[in-house]
């Protein structure tokens, strides 16, 4: 048996006035999805748990399987397991932005969005600088892309770990203009060492030669370092262990990568695949066939539909949607024919376009099972679904519910 789940990323959305009232789903025209739908079952669902934000890493990992309640530990260490950074139960990962501060104020959460090679040179720098000072400095910045970078501090007991994953950090993009101070006035001991290093850093990038280039050129210095986001190591169970299923990912996106990486699934790396609507999806679709030759599993991502929910454009939701069908489901359903599979098409969350962002709804659901008669569910939408017979349940149970209710 071969299982294969479609997540165009963000495709649900509310009424649209311009599409006279449907959505982007409803209005694209996807002659594949079609099929799963009027010869599958349907339903609803939601793969955010109460008091967690609906970010595309906690939804994403509860369609893999895994419950965020009990796995989820922050975008932090999603980007370290993504970039192949080891991190032990004892290290907290923190991302680690480049910011420009002014008069102690959030002036730029993205340093004038700094070039990846610049911030690494300053990445190093404040290495060296830690480990030359103290000889037991125990935490170490990692060089990412652009203003992105991580910090993972090493504690020196599970206990200290554990605290210091919980303190209070803001997100640099929430405090724009305001007090720096005021977000760091931690109190306990570890919590005033994260602010000393900071500060700290901050000595050492304010007269760096690569932030006084930019200072000349009328660019925002990368003056500071911000540290948020931060969690342990998850402990999520190997996927074949825990499913008896071997697994694939394709994606674009590096935090959902992390995600598969830390359940011991093999990530394809799809030349084209950009994480943005100008994706490969011919390409998505090729690999996708062939991953599945090889795996029981495949979860086949794709970002397009939420960068264009984020951007508020109509015609490219539903132009992505529209290929998603075309290039991803046509040619993998075929490439399947003939034998004993399983197909869930589901986004992870919605990213309406009135609101450009995401949100907490639930999700339209098909399944498609082969040799099984579908449920009289119409069409992957929002209204389509409504006919069908899928009890709604919480997202992370659809992996089992898949390989034992359909
Ligand atoms: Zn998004």
């Amino acid at each position: 048996m071969k299982y294969v789940i479609f997540i165009p990323d963000g495709a649900s959305d509310l009424p649209i006035d311009e599409l006279d009232g449907k959505t982007p789903l409803q209005v694209a025209k996807t002659p594949n999805i079609d099929k799963l739908a009027e010869n599958g079952f349907g339903g609803f669902t939601n793969n955010v748990p109460d008091g967690y934000t609906p970010g595309s890493d906690v939804a994403n990992m509860s369609i893999f399987g895994y419950n965020p309640a009990e796995y989820y530990t922050g975008r932090g260490p999603l980007e370290a397991g993504s970039v192949g950074i080891k991190t032990t139960p004892r290290d907290v990962i923190f991302r680690c932005n480049t910011i420009t501060e002014k008069d102690d104020m959030m002036d730029d959460f993205n340093a004038g969005h700094i070039t990846s090679e610049e911030a690494a040179v300053l990445m190093d720098a404040l290495n060296e600088y830690f480990n030359e000072k103290y000889d037991d400095f125990r935490g170490k910045f990692y060089a990412g892309i652009s203003y992105r970078h991580l910090f993972v501090y090493s504690c020196e007991s599970d206990e200290d770990a554990e605290l210091l994953a919980n303190l209070d950090t803001v997100p640099p993009h929430d405090i724009s203009g305001k007090s720096l101070t005021e977000y760091t006035s931690w109190s306990e001991d570890l919590e005033i060492k994260m602010r000393d290093i900071m500060y700290e850093a901050q000595e050492v990038l304010k007269d760096h030669e690569v932030n006084l280039k930019r200072i000349d050129e009328g660019k925002a210095p990368a003056n500071m370092v911000w540290f948020w986001g931060q969690g342990l190591t998850p402990k999520l169970s190997d996927f074949k262990e825990t499913y008896g299923l071997s697994a694939a990912v394709i994606t674009g996106v590096d935090l959902l990568k992390g995600i598969g990486i830390f359940a011991n699934m093999d990530i394809i790396d799809v030349p084209g695949a950009t994480g943005f609507f100008d994706t490969d999806y011919k390409a998505k679709g090729e690999y996708g066939i062939e991953a599945l030759k090889t795996h029981d599993v495949l979860f086949i991502h794709i970002e397009a539909p939420d960068e264009a929910g984020h951007a508020q454009l109509i015609d490219e939701k539903v132009k992505a949607i529209e290929r998603i069908d075309e290039f991803i489901v046509g040619p993998v359903m075929e490439s399947l024919e003939g034998q004993d599979f399983k197909a869930a098409i589901l986004p992870d969350h919605p990213t309406p376009i009135s609101i450009g962002t995401h949100t907490r709804d639930d999700i339209p659901l098909v399944v498609y099972a082969s040799g099984r008669t579908g449920d009289g569910c119409t069409s992957f939408d929002e209204e389509g679904v409504k006919t069908g017979s899928i009890e709604k349940q919480e997202g992370y149970k659809l992996m089992s519910r898949l390989i034992n209710e359909f």
